[in-house]
């Protein structure tokens, strides 16, 4: 075998992928035909979730030094300003990183490209996958290289990480349902001065549309996006400085534009793909599914998928899970791609609507019931979670398993486990719980009675146990995420509850490794607990 794994595509999606294997050992093969890293900055925010685990890569210091914290967004309508939506730290409590970080693609791959880099592992550039074929055992590829010629390899797994026009699934014949939107977008990097509130969101709404002014990196620097006007959709030669005027009737004439470093149309496309997977062959990030960018999803969300199936793709590789295990990929991560497409389709019709109700409602309405929603606690929670990603949960995924009943509102299997504060020692300090928590492996939180040792539970290395101590702080803490009593949670080595439940019973914590295509070790402790299930 060449390789274990095939990255097609080093995008932001197929970067994360490497980064995964490689943290846990496994050196893949990342391929891309152009011939470097992009230079445009595309999508510009990055979700709380992805700094989590940004944050776990030793990446989130530099991102953060990077980028800029959305503090709030300025809403405008006919070149008047209605009123500001406050943003900032809004998921306090929520995640170490209650916010949204403006923070340019580009350097998101540069970051992940650069720490790729520091485990041995290079991006072979001006490098396509030209044609395929999967055998039961492997997959032959074969790869057109920078000189032209070709290259034959084979690879045990390929993950096509090649974006919306994936070669990867259109070689394995999975259709892409959907359809483009009608309008064209335009997307501008500008130096700019004018009525923007300095350093937010601006949001310019208009009878026919809007523009958004998303502060960027350096003096007056803006990333304006918007929709091109009915006059100007037909044209192919279009330049930035064609919508200047139009910009400028509806944010005021105050506006100038002194340069324009970047800019792009783009058609957008609502599509998801019928299947993540072909035997060998993955599909992850836009070649998946593409949808608009209304919430700054898309990166962030092929990132997950990459996240998703990294730790799982590792194991099998690595022997300690079987092939089955992979099948969760597509079971817990398509549901969440479907929900995305209806959630962003919605948004954006409304958004770009042509119509009088609709041109009313973005003027004159929906300024105000933002400004006025933002302020209640419980609905900020609630949009935080939705588009920070730490509400995605699988709960009906193939990997959740809830034995007995926990108190209503606790964390259920599926779901990202809280962030916590905890004393994890008697006496020891309150530390942050998803500093210690290792993902690399599976984790053990014990509440509320004896944790068992790890060596007893006979999956070898693959998990750490930790037994947190009865005390009023942390009892506080826990009362908050509605965990009371005794409890325990198995944690996947992406943070979501593979095993939850009330009383903890060791040998049903290795039934679920053993049921859920894990390694167990049968010569260990573990095979009395295997044995336990069988006598039962
Ligand atoms: C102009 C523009 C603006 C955008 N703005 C936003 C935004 O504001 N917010 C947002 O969330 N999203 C935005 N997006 C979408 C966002 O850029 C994508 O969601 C993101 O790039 C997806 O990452 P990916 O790694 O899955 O795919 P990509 O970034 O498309 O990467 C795929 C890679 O695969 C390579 N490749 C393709 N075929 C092959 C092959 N056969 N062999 C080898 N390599 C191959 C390509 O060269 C490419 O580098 C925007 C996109 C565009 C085009």
């Amino acid at each position: 075998m060449d390789t274990d794994v095939l990255i097609v595509g080093a995008g932001p999606t197929g970067l994360m992928l490497a980064n995964q294997l490689a943290r846990r050992g496994v050196r893949a093969m990342i391929i891309d035909r152009h011939s470097g890293p992009a230079q445009q900055s595309r999508a510009m925010a990055v979700q709380a979730r992805t700094l989590e685990i940004y944050s776990k890569m030793g990446l989130v210091d530099e991102a953060l030094s990077l980028g800029r914290e959305g503090t709030g967004a300025s809403m405008w309508a006919n070149g008047k300003w209605m009123a500001r939506v406050p943003l900032g730290a809004i998921g306090k409590n929520l995640s170490p990183f209650p916010y949204v970080l403006a923070l340019g693609q580009d350097d998101n791959e540069r970051i992940m490209g650069a720490k790729l880099q520091t485990y041995g592992v290079d991006i072979q550039w001006n490098t396509e996958l030209i044609a395929f074929q999967q055998t039961q055992d492997y997959v032959n590829v074969t790869l057109k290289q920078p000189d032209g010629s070709t290259r034959k390899l084979t690879a045990a797994w390929v993950a096509g990480c090649d974006g919306g026009k994936s070669a990867v699934r259109d070689m394995s014949g999975i259709t892409f349902p959907g359809a483009p939107y009608e309008h064209t977008f335009f997307v501008a990097d500008t130096e700019a001065i004018g009525p923007m509130k300095p350093g937010e969101l601006n949001v310019y709404m208009w009878q026919d549309g809007f523009h958004l002014f998303f502060p960027m990196r350096g003096k007056d620097r803006w990333r304006v996006i918007g929709i091109l006007p009915k006059a100007l959709r037909a044209r192919t030669d279009l330049k930035f400085e064609d919508l200047t005027a139009d910009i400028r009737r509806e944010a005021g004439a105050e506006l100038s534009f002194k340069e324009c470093s970047w800019f792009s149309t783009y058609r957008i496309h609502h599509r998801c793909a019928e299947r993540f997977r072909d035997r060998r062959c993955f599909l992850l990030g836009d070649a998946a599914h593409v949808h608009s960018p209304a919430g700054g999803q898309g990166m962030n969300t092929g990132l997950q998928d990459a996240y998703n199936l990294g730790w799982k793709l590792a194991l099998v590789v690595k022997g300690q899970a079987d092939a089955a295990l992979l099948d969760s990929y597509e079971q817990e991560r398509q549901p969440v791609a479907q929900r995305l497409l209806r959630t962003t389709d919605r948004i954006f019709t409304l958004l770009v609507s042509d119509s009088w109700v609709a041109g009313v409602f973005r003027t004159r309405v929906l300024a105000r019931i933002l400004a006025r929603a933002m302020t209640i606690e419980r609905v900020r929670g609630a949009a935080f979670r939705t588009i920070s990603q730490i509400g995605i949960r699988y709960r009906k995924g193939p990997l959740s398993q809830v034995l007995g009943s926990l108190p209503e509102g606790a964390p259920l299997a599926g779901d990202r486990f809280p962030w916590l504060h905890l004393k994890l020692q008697t006496n020891g300090p309150v530390e942050d719980l998803y500093q210690k928590l290792d993902d690399t492996r599976f984790n053990l939180l014990v509440f509320g009675q004896p944790a068992p040792v790890a060596e007893s539970l006979g999956v070898g290395d693959l998990i750490r146990v930790h037994a947190i101590p009865d005390d009023p702080i942390n009892a506080n803490e826990l009362t908050r995420t509605h965990i009371t009593g005794p409890a325990f949670y198995l944690l996947r080595p992406d943070g979501h509850v593979g095993l939850a439940g009330s009383r903890l019973d060791a040998a049903a914590v290795t039934r679920y490794f053993a049921e859920h295509h894990l390694r167990v070790d049968r010569g260990g402790a573990g095979a009395g607990a295997l044995s336990l299930r069988s006598a039962a």
